[in-house]
């Protein structure tokens, strides 16, 4: 990726540039297994336009494990990726290690925030999975009732507290996408006007907001979005539409 000449997308991918093999229809091809269950897809036409794609970056809250477990249509190798929601750095495919010790030091400005906020989650009442510390970057744990949940965690000041269906995350401010996507854009050059960003939920708002172009589904609220250029599309669909968004600026 010649970085600098060319329009970048960073995607999400579960919800953006992926779906849940729940959502599977006639045709969608499974790219991701676990357990001998089907986990994630991609419709037939983005198999076909993918391989041709190298102006798209995956920015995921995933672990790297679980990026890797991942079979992307061959073809399809992003030169960079972000794991870890922003934490750990893949130029292909490999860790970067500068990049993770700068994320080390982000995260130990958030340290006391985090103990304060497992403490809480340890006890909390309605929770239903471990605690969990995902590659050293965020806490991570599973709740009967997010929204109560989010409620007792309160605020802090250097981490944010979400949650998307029942999975509950605390991650430190500094070490959201948006950061991650800034920090990565100066790292290859890229201006802000090249910065496309797409995401599905309210983990990638601070991502969009350091787009040129934010591209997001219905699910989260326009007036959240800063961005210049805003596109929102419905849920349904969507990541067949960034895909094709994708295509199209590499082709601009
Ligand atoms: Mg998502």
């Amino acid at each position: 990726m010649a970085a600098g000449k060319f329009n970048v997308l960073f995607s999400d991918l579960d919800g953006t540039l992926i779906f849940s093999a729940s959502r599977k229809k006639v045709g969608d091809i499974v790219i991701e297994h676990k357990d001998g269950e089907d986990i994630s897809c991609v419709t037939a036409r983005q198999a076909e336009l993918l391989p041709n794609i190298g102006n798209i970056i995956p920015v995921t809250t995933r672990s790297v494990e679980q990026y890797r477990r991942i079979e992307f249509p061959k073809g399809f190798a992003p030169e960079y990726a972000l794991c870890d929601n922003g934490g750990t750095l893949l130029i292909n495919g490999e860790s970067d290690g500068p990049w993770l010790e700068r994320s080390a030091d982000i995260f130990r400005e958030a340290m006391e925030d985090i103990s304060r906020f497992r403490a809480l989650l340890e006890r909390d009442p309605d929770r239903r999975f471990e605690v969990r510390m995902v590659d050293g970057f965020f806490l991570f744990t599973k709740s009967a009732n997010p929204v109560l949940t989010l409620a007792r965690l309160g605020t802090g000041e250097s981490c944010e507290c979400f949650a998307t269906g029942e999975k509950v995350y605390v991650i430190p401010k500094r070490l959201n996408k948006g950061a991650a996507v800034k920090r990565l854009a100066e790292l290859i050059g890229l201006p802000r006007e090249g910065i496309f960003c797409a995401g599905d939920s309210l983990m990638d708002v601070p991502m969009l907001n350091a787009a040129h172009t934010a591209i997001f589904t219905e699910n989260i609220p326009e007036y959240k979005i800063t961005a210049p250029e805003r596109i929102q599309r419905p849920a349904n669909g969507f990541s067949e539409f960034v895909t094709e968004m994708a295509a199209a600026l590499q082709r601009r």
